[in-house]
């Protein structure tokens, strides 16, 4: 395009820049608020936790700063809504770091399937194949650069730390997937992702599987990606959303808490 081309009157971009404008679309804040109240996984021993999520204070409008006020930020990699990088997992370990991912796998169709009643009743829940399958019967294959957004009603919990990670003697109970699904979603589909409201991509009890962690196995090991902690997923059809997921390009980083934003129409 010469340089001072004027900008078609017809675009798929000038329409949804317009229909963002007007409100025909909406955008949905996915995001949990990212604080040191922020629940975060526990690695039981004698493994080690990452930092919780915390400021501090460099200057506010005083002797350190006059005029401004801003702090420095301390994190670990998977607090908050976050995403995980293929090198978070051995079996992603020469895959990309969250600085590497390709954009384009970043924004793509949001693909929502529901599990609440399911998770409600059984918080081990683990969605299988024909749990997958059966959707796709009823709404359409998942397609390339597709990210899958699993909604359990978890987060519900999300503000409240001992009712989010449900931990008992036996470990931690929430909702996940099982290792052939995993498998399945990894190795058998064209999906970019897999999103979910719990605190990870796993099951509470994942590692009782074979193999343990597997979402984290296959998908990461896939170049496939995840993302933790989302919100709000009920405010989303099942299909029709666009989502945008944005971590900070941390070079080598194994993660990075993200902003996750869906763009909805209104029906
Ligand atoms: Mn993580």
């Amino acid at each position: 395009m010469e340089p001072n081309t004027p900008a078609p009157a017809a675009s798929a971009l000038a329409d949804l820049a317009g229909a963002l404008a007007g409100g025909d679309v909406t955008v949905v804040d996915l995001t949990a608020p990212l604080s040191d109240r922020t629940p975060a996984l526990v690695l039981p021993e004698p493994f080690s936790n990452l930092e919780d999520f915390s400021l501090e204070e460099v200057s506010a409008y005083n002797e350190a700063g006059p005029f401004w006020k801003h702090h420095n930020i301390r994190t670990g990699e998977h607090i908050g809504t976050h995403l995980d990088a293929p090198v978070h997992w051995a079996t992603g370990r020469n895959g990309k770091n969250v600085a590497q991912i390709d954009p384009g796998r970043l924004v793509g169709r949001a693909v929502v399937l529901d599990f609440a009643a399911e998770a409600a009743a059984e918080p081990d829940f683990l969605i299988d194949i024909p749990d997958l399958l059966s959707w796709q019967q009823s709404h359409g294959d998942f397609q390339t650069g597709d990210w899958l957004l699993f909604r359990t009603g978890w987060d519900r919990y999300a503000d409240d730390r001992t009712a989010f990670l449900n931990a008992d003697e036996t470990g931690s109970h929430t909702p996940g997937f099982t290792a052939e699904a995993a498998r399945w979603l990894a190795e058998e589909t064209p999906i970019s992702g897999v999103g979910v409201e719990t605190v990870g991509i796993d099951a509470g009890r994942g590692a009782e599987l074979d193999p343990p962690f597997p979402m984290h196995h296959f998908l990461l090991g896939a170049d496939k990606y995840g993302i933790t902690s989302l919100r709000h997923l009920d405010r989303l059809p099942r299909r029709g959303a666009v989502l945008v997921v944005a971590p900070l390009p941390i070079v080598g980083g194994t993660g990075s808490p993200a902003r996750v934003l869906a763009m909805v129409e209104d029906a």
